[in-house]
């Protein structure tokens, strides 16, 4: 199992499974934090204490399986309780996920019988020359959370903000929510954001593409979508540009059927 790194900062890296999640490294001058677990593919543990000997929390962005499944290796992990409620339905479907995503996600099962610890906006760890707090970004989940690295002007994100914006969950909420988390993080002391997808930066100006994207749904008619781990997972995509050079690809937004698109 090869895990790649990016080093985004030389305190800062992203690291990346061969199914394309990624999770972020912060190494403080006496603490390390480590955002989202990722699928539960491979000794993620034993990769990051060998970047690392600093103690180390844990937190995940929200419940999806791609950003949680490898909590079980660590004793304490931090996560939302509001996306708690989500696991049982996403343990039933890990084998679909494995046959589909061409791997085997076993190591995966017990991160949902693992019992997390809650994240709640507002919680700031001080980990030496980097303050790093908790934020909530509420839309691709209800859950959904982001870290504001202070110092840096950086915000990980998770799913919560992304140019390929997925809104196709059961549990995704109204459009309306997702532009007031989009506003929000336009107040944010950021100059740029970290999908937990992709290997890389993304400046705060891409924002205002993922608002007019968000505008879409409701004014245009969309593609027929299908999800390729989750067959059963159907919506709609809307897409705003094929090739963005901000986002590095496409920028667009999968809503589910009959999604409440009131602003
Ligand atoms: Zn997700």
């Amino acid at each position: 199992m090869e895990f790649v790194q990016t080093v985004l900062r030389p305190h800062i890296i992203q690291i990346e499974n061969p199914i394309g999640n990624c999770y972020t490294l912060v190494l403080g001058r006496e603490k390390a934090l480590l955002f989202d677990t990722m699928a539960g593919l491979g000794d993620l543990k034993k990769y990051v204490e060998g970047l690392t000997s600093l103690p180390l929390t844990v937190l995940n962005s929200h419940g999806h399986f791609d950003h949680m499944g490898g909590s079980s290796s660590f004793d304490e992990v931090y996560m939302n309780r509001l996306d708690w409620p989500l696991l049982p339905r996403f343990e039933e479907c890990l084998e679909v996920i494995g046959k589909n995503a061409g791997c085997n996600l076993s190591r995966t099962r017990g991160s949902y019988r693992k019992p997390f610890l809650p994240l709640e906006p507002g919680m700031t760890w001080e980990l030496g020359g980097i303050t790093a707090r908790a934020v909530s970004l509420p839309g691709h989940t209800p859950g959904s959370m982001g870290l504001l690295l202070e110092e840096d002007k950086i915000l990980l994100a998770g799913d919560a903000l992304s140019p390929e914006m997925c809104l196709f969950f059961p549990e995704s909420l109204p459009l309306r929510t997702y532009l007031h988390t989009l506003n929000q993080v336009e107040e944010m002391p950021i100059d740029w954001f970290i999908q937990g997808h992709y290997n890389r930066l993304f400046p705060k100006s891409l924002l205002k593409k993922l608002h007019d994207c968000a505008l879409l749904p409701g004014q245009k008619k969309g593609y027929p979508y299908v999800n390729s781990l989750i067959p059963s997972l159907r919506g709609t995509m809307f897409i705003l540009e094929f090739q963005n050079p901000d986002a590095d690809g496409t920028i667009c937004i999968i809503t589910k059927e009959g999604y409440d698109v009131s602003a």
